[in-house]
């Protein structure tokens, strides 16, 4: 049950593993080569000191060296802690401290440019391994060694299922972003469920456009599509080339968030169009549109699924054809997952059909944040066995889920509870409305009243007082607006989410 366990795809080994687009050619690497790389590679980060439970930061971009590093970490049974290679130096800091990081991995070059992670390192003391590939070999530099310094060899070890294989961050979206420590066990059961929902086989191609230093792209797609003993496609940047890479290398899947399709969609398209079996998204809402354009397209069906970094990624997904898939829903549970509607302060079961909190219980899930006890203590259920998503959702009678916003979102105008989704996708219903976020904003008589932002259609005129009549129109006048702002373009996060409190102390700001 261990994914990282050092046997992984050697059942054809001169089949393509990795596939790095490149101007001229490609480079190609095999599952026996690659095998062969991560057990070369343990053997040096043993030597270097690294073994179990010291965590590596790895600050590379999406590479051949970062998927294969990241394997051999966890075959060392170290723990690998991918990061944002944009992060400035503050930020690395940040991660480095909350990891108790013992060395950083870096591009070569780095260390000569003092990059922030470069800088980040030294004032902490870690140590500073350089990476880069020769003659299709990844390799290691130790260019500063830090607190390793007579620490001496580590042996060669093997992972067992519990430890801990991986830590990353939650996005942020709602606070301080929380340390998850996930297992070899909890990242195979999450990985198996999702080779199992889509079918994935050997067959496959996985365009990987995700970053690396989150769940979606690392478990959703390079885990699942190596532990299918598929190939992936990992382009060594978002370019226009994207569907031209997809059609050359034969890719039959990718996943992305919303954000992303859209950008994809921009992008000139391939002639005649690449065969895709399916396209996946998650991370943030879909619109309908979106889905209907890409399923208009790209003729495939477009399957939104629900995750979070607690459950090693995939919580629901919409299924395959002949199973319907449902725009607005985020689909059925998979794997070994048992989910639960619960109501938020009693933690009883509701009618089937209402709305509450999506509680899930299920081995993919974290045994707890590190070092966060007043987390750890709010998000599991009182009787320890449900960990608390704090997403509110319904469920439909076949056992599709509909998510309806984030407990902390809420707005509590008096003490009666709006969800900006509600808000949100009534505004978006409007012709003249490209984008839009609702919020909470303080108010001196309620507490919290409903702010919202609005991005018009290109050329739209429409004003603040006809929009509210609009709304008054159709919902209650608890939910009308106390006041609306029209930016030119909403801020979004680096996984194209929505921080409403940011959003809120935007508009705020441009009103002063
Ligand atoms: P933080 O926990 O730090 O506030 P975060 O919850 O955004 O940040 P992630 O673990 O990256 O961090 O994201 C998980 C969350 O993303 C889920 O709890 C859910 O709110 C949201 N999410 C995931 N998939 C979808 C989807 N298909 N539609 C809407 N929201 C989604
Ligand atoms: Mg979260």
């Amino acid at each position: 049950t261990h994914l990282l366990a050092p046997d992984l795809p050697a059942e054809t080994p001169d089949d393509p593993a990795i596939i790095i687009p490149e101007d001229d050619a490609a480079l190609t690497i095999s599952h026996g080569r690659l095998l062969h790389q991560c057990h070369a590679l343990r053997k040096q980060l043993a030597q270097i000191g690294l073994g179990h439970g010291t965590a590596v930061a790895i600050s590379l971009p999406n590479s051949y060296e970062f998927v294969t590093l990241f394997l051999a970490i966890g075959w060392q049974r170290a723990v690998a802690a991918p990061l944002n290679p944009a992060y400035k130096e503050q930020e690395v800091q940040f991660y480095l401290d909350d990891l108790d990081a013992a060395a950083i991995v870096v591009p070569q070059g780095a260390c000569q440019q003092g990059s922030a992670a470069v800088l980040a390192a030294r004032k902490r003391n870690a140590a500073v391994i350089e990476c880069y590939t020769k003659d299709r070999d990844v390799c290691l530099d130790v260019k500063e060694i830090g607190g390793l310094k007579g620490k001496g060899e580590r042996e060669v070890e093997d992972p067992r299922e519990d430890d801990v294989a991986l830590v990353l961050h939650t996005s942020g979206t709602t606070g301080k972003p929380k340390a998850v420590p996930l297992s070899h066990k909890n990242l195979s059961v999450s990985v198996d469920n999702i080779v199992k929902t889509y079918k994935i086989t050997k067959n496959d191609r996985t365009m990987i456009i995700m970053p690396l230093f989150h769940v979606h792209g690392l478990v959703a797609s390079f885990m699942a599509a190596l532990k299918a003993g598929s190939a992936v496609i990992i382009p060594p940047r978002l370019a226009p080339s994207f569907w031209k890479d997809f059609a050359a290398h034969k890719a039959t899947w990718y996943t992305a968030t919303p954000t992303m399709h859209t950008i994809l969609l921009s992008f000139p398209l391939p002639s005649p169009m690449p065969t895709i079996r399916f396209i996946r998204s998650c991370s943030s809402p879909l619109a309908p549109q979106t889905l209907q354009t890409l399923e208009d397209k790209f003729k495939a069906p477009v399957l939104e699924a629900y995750a979070m970094t607690e459950a090693s990624h995939q919580i629901t997904s919409n299924p395959l054809p002949p199973a319907p898939h449902h725009a607005g829903s985020v689909g059925l549970t998979g794997g070994d997952i048992e989910l639960r509607i619960l109501s938020p302060n009693a933690e009883e079961a509701v009618p089937q059909g209402s709305e509450g909190e999506i509680c899930i219980r299920s081995s993919s899930v974290t045994a707890g944040y590190l070092s966060n006890p007043t987390a750890n203590a709010s998000s599991f259920t009182t009787d320890g066995h449900f960990f608390r998503t704090g997403d509110f959702g319904k469920l439909d009678q076949n056992g599709y889920l509909y998510l309806t916003g984030r407990i902390k979102e809420f707005i509590n105008k008096g003490g009666e509870k709006i969800s900006p989704v509600e808000i949100d996708h009534l505004i978006a219903g409007h012709e003249l409305v490209k984008d839009v976020v609702a919020f909470a904003m303080a108010d001196e008589v309620y507490g919290q009243e409903l702010g919202v932002a609005v991005v018009l259609s290109e050329g739209a005129a429409l004003g603040e007082r006809e929009l509210k009549k609009w709304v008054r129109e159709r919902v209650a006048p608890l939910k009308v607006p106390k006041k609306i702002w029209f930016p030119n373009e909403i801020p979004k996060t680096a996984t194209g989410k929505v921080q409403r409190a940011k959003v809120a102390e935007a508009m705020m700001r441009d009103s002063k």
